[in-house]
């Protein structure tokens, strides 16, 4: 199939470099015809993000979604650039890296706090400023990790917040269901990217997935990214309020697999 995005116009939020699963969504969306607006966080990202967006056909865009007025000003540039919007990706997350290691049970109030403005309620507060901007209906679409179901080592606050931001997906698809937009998650398994590599011990929380996980691999960029094109494209016409597992499998595993090398 070719040209699944053809006349669709979307926002695609948390281009950090070219391993971001960000990334990965916006090149399979690309190769099927997306026109793409790519916002990232500003600073030293920008002169790594605007090389990859150009490749794209992409205009770029500086937010920082913990900020309201940021985002006021990239929704009124994105009505000026297109008039419209058909879909929206959001890929960030944030905590301080010190709580991602260690117990759960220390978490600081400050922490807690930014990591459910910047991880949780930005999908919503942008949820709100785009589905104006869906008058012909759309599809809304976030990142979370199995850590939000189970606990895994050193997710801690993180894992908190997923839960709450599958919460928030399944009570948006409600809210703008009855505009034809859509809102879901992909659960994507264990990727080395930057906000990967925050998390404590990776590597072997990476390593255990491949050896544990039905598929016996991890999963790339370009996979998230399918099952992306999946639901922001007609595809995915009557899915709403879903969390899509794209990991291998590894969610429905319930024990080690005994012919698994010991780590
Ligand atoms: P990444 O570091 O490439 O992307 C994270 C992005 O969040 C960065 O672009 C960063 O600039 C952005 N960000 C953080 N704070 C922000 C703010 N205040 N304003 C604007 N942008 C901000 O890492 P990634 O792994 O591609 O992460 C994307 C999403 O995927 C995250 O929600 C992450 O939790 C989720 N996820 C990642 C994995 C994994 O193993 N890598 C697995 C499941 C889910």
């Amino acid at each position: 199939v070719a040209g699944l995005m053809e006349g669709k116009r979307g926002l695609i939020m948390g281009l950090a470099n070219d391993k971001s699963i960000a990334w990965g969504i916006a090149q399979a969306l690309h190769a099927q015809g997306a026109r793409l607006a790519i916002s990232h966080q500003g600073g030293p990202l920008e002169k790594r993000v605007r090389p990859l967006a150009e490749s794209v056909g992409a205009t770029t865009h500086e937010c920082d979604v913990g900020d309201g007025a940021s985002l006021d000003a990239l929704f009124a540039e994105l009505k000026d650039q297109w008039g419209g919007l058909d879909f929206v990706v959001h890929a960030i997350g944030f905590s301080d890296k010190s709580e991602l290691r260690g117990r759960y049970v220390e978490t600081s109030a400050a922490n807690f706090r930014s990591t459910m403005d910047i991880s949780v309620y930005s999908f919503t507060a942008i949820c709100q400023r785009a589905a104006p901007l869906m008058t012909d209906g759309g599809s809304l679409l976030t990142l979370t990790y199995y850590g939000s179901e189970k606990v895994m080592p050193h997710y801690n606050v993180m894992g908190v917040a997923k839960a709450a931001l599958e919460a928030s997906v399944r009570y948006i698809a409600e809210d703008l269901g009855r505009d034809g937009i859509r809102c879901n998650a992909i659960s994507a398994g264990t990727i080395k990217t930057l906000a990967a590599s925050g998390i404590g011990d990776f590597r072997y929380i990476l390593k255990w997935n491949e050896n544990n996980a039905p598929l016996r691999r991890t999963v790339t960029q370009e996979e998230v990214g399918k099952s992306a094109l999946y639901l922001l494209s007609d595809l995915g016409s009557a899915v709403t309020g879903e969390v899509i597992h794209v990991d291998a499998g590894y969610h429905v595993v319930g024990m080690k697999n005994p012919e698994a090398p010991d780590m």
